[in-house]
């Protein structure tokens, strides 16, 4: 790893950016002592072993770049981006040190290089350059000896960041229509057809950027149940009986960690004069769906569900948020639920965000290990507050032929509500509802097919 500032100059002014010194990064960073307490915590460095894949490593790192020892290289970004930013660190440390904060800057360090720099194509890894197109001729001779800038990124990972974070998340419109997509995939039968035909190794072993992992988030989607299109809540619901609170309730786009990030809008915005003030006022009401209902009294009307229930704390509730016990008291008001004990509750099941897509291997290992403690405990279903981690230990279930349930708890909050006659949503056939959707699918593309023929036979006639 190179130590000096060679070309960064040229690509950012010196000081610039999160990770600088004067910074409140800066601040943050001085506060690690470097006592190794979080590196038993880490699961990147219980994988890999390496100092730099470890909290204090990446911390050590992070400092060289702010005090401008150390270029944003392209080994940087591997050991930032290897982090699964799970911040099991925060939890085990001692001296307070606030990681996620860490990680998010440095990070953010990061973007700022990658925008300078174009990404390698095709199969090349980060940290390549990529070779001229030409050798150049007598007229005009290439100076290939020239030093070229190393890539900080490869395209496959511009292209899925661009595509999830530009594209899809922001855009409630466009996560529908993409899920939409996902489920007409799989109900209209297309899905089994590519895996029958052997289609989806072929599309994986294609030399694209993204060959070799295509599979993976294929295989990561749960079996698609409800509505193509999610139906709109109506602005206010009323509560049903006496009203004791005025509850705003935010959907989130996929991951726990838009209750965290929320909890952090004071600080995202205090250095903004609008909405500093405001940032910090929003953040002080915001609650987890589990703390909030673990801290009132909740209607006992619960019929029983006789279920045992191991449940997998998802990272950024347990370390970001501190939230441990509430999901578990909750649990336990239900009747009939037997909780055993899942061992390393807290630790990763490499779901991570977009980490189980763009860190494939990584992500392999830590679920690996999630399925070995999660086939110990004999429970027949398992809780987690998180759809990602939900959709990932569903993944390492089918893949090992486990018959396990993996549900977000108020899901067996609401089977006892509605074993409890409490309400009279009534349970949707979802079974009947698919085979519908396909027959309509199905309908649609014998109708288009047949106008097909009709026109080109039309056409023939007319020619002749
Ligand atoms: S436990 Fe905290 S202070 Fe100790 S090395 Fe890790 S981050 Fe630094
Ligand atoms: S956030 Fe998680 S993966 Fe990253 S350094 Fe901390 S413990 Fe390790």
């Amino acid at each position: 790893m190179s130590l000096k500032s060679t070309n960064l100059e040229a690509i950012t002014q010196p000081g610039e950016g999160p990770l600088r010194r004067h910074s409140h990064t800066y601040d943050l960073m001085r506060q690690c002592i470097h006592c190794g307490f979080c590196l038993p915590t880490c699961p990147t460095y219980a994988v890999l072993g390496v100092e730099m894949d470890s909290p204090r490593g990446r911390i050590y790192q992070m400092q060289a770049v702010a005090e401008g020892r150390m270029e944003v290289s392209p080994e940087f970004v591997d050991h930032m981006y290897c982090c699964l930013g799970c911040r099991a660190c925060e939890t085990a440390c001692p001296s307070g040190v606030q990681f996620g904060k860490l990680i998010e800057a440095a990070r953010e360090q990061i973007q700022l290089e990658v925008a300078h720099r174009p990404p390698v194509n095709g199969q090349a890894k980060r940290g390549e350059t990529e070779e001229p197109l030409a050798r150049g001729d007598e007229d005009y001779p290439l100076h290939t000896d020239l030093p070229r800038t190393p890539a900080l990124e490869t395209l496959t990972e511009r292209l899925l960041r661009r595509f999830f974070f530009d594209i899809v998340l922001p855009s409630r419109l466009v996560t529908s229509l993409v899920f939409a997509g996902l489920k007409v995939y799989q109900r209209s039968g297309l899905q089994s057809l590519a895996h029958r035909t052997g289609l989806i190794d072929l599309a994986n072993a294609l030399p694209t950027p993204l060959q070799g992992q295509l599979k993976m988030p294929e295989e990561l989607m749960p079996p698609a149940s409800g509505d193509l299109l999610p139906r709109l809540l109506p602005e206010i619901t009323p509560a049903s009986g006496r009203r004791r609170y005025r509850v705003g309730f935010i959907s989130g786009c996929i991951s726990a960690g838009c209750g965290s990030n929320l909890k952090e809008y004071g600080h995202l915005l205090r250095d903004d004069p609008a909405y500093a003030d405001r940032g910090q006022a929003f953040s002080a009401k915001v609650k987890d769906i589990s703390e909030f209902l673990a801290s009132i009294e909740l209607n006992q009307d619960m019929g029983e569900v006789s279920r045992t229930v191991a449940y997998h704390d998802a990272c950024h509730l347990v370390h970001g948020q501190k939230i441990k016990q509430q999901p578990r008291q909750l649990l336990q008001t239900i009747p009939g639920i037997t909780m055993v004990n899942l061992k390393e509750s807290d630790w990763c099941c490499g779901s991570a965000g977009i980490y189980n897509i763009t860190n494939q291997e990584m992500a392999s290992t830590l679920l690996e290990r999630k399925m070995n403690n999660i086939g110990a405990t004999g429970a027949s279903v398992i809780a987690t507050g998180n759809p990602g981690c939900m959709m990932q230990i569903a993944l390492g279930a089918r893949e090992r032929g486990m018959e396990i349930d993996v549900v977000h708890p108020i899901q067996l909050l609401d089977e006892a509500y509605r074993a409890g006659g409490l309400y009279e949503i009534p349970v949707r056939d979802v079974g009947t509802k698919q085979r519908q959707q396909r027959s309509l699918l199905i309908g649609i593309g014998i109708g288009v097919l047949a106008g097909m023929l009709l026109v080109r036979r039309r056409r023939r006639r007319s020619i002749s």
